[in-house]
């Protein structure tokens, strides 16, 4: 998948669009990642003995086509390609070319 987890992104669909965050999981067999403070769904806990109860928030997943990659090179929204130096696997920002590692 061209978005691991730690990857900067901006949101290009969605109720979220235009957000820029940080990918906290990533899913590659269900194509899906989790953006910090995106996608939010409000979950009730009851009081119990361990918590306090209420009302918690949770980041839930997205569909990874609905983000693209931040490049920490040009800091723009870039697609991302591969390509193989000293056959080791990188990704690349198509736009400045830049080397990002793949985890
Ligand atoms: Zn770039």
């Amino acid at each position: 998948m061209k978005i691991i987890k730690g990857d900067k992104v901006k949101i290009i669909t969605g109720k979220n669009k235009g957000v820029e965050s940080t990918v906290m999981k990533a899913n590659p067999r269900k194509n899906q990642i989790i953006v910090e403070n995106v996608n939010i769904a409000t979950k009730h806990v009851k009081k119990d003995r361990l918590n306090q109860g209420g009302i918690i928030k949770v980041e839930k997943p997205i569909n990874v086509s609905n983000a693209m990659l931040m490049c920490p090179k040009c800091k723009k929204p870039s697609r991302v390609g591969y390509t193989i130096v000293d056959g080791k696997k990188y990704r690349i920002c198509k736009k400045c070319k830049e080397l990002l590692v793949l985890k």
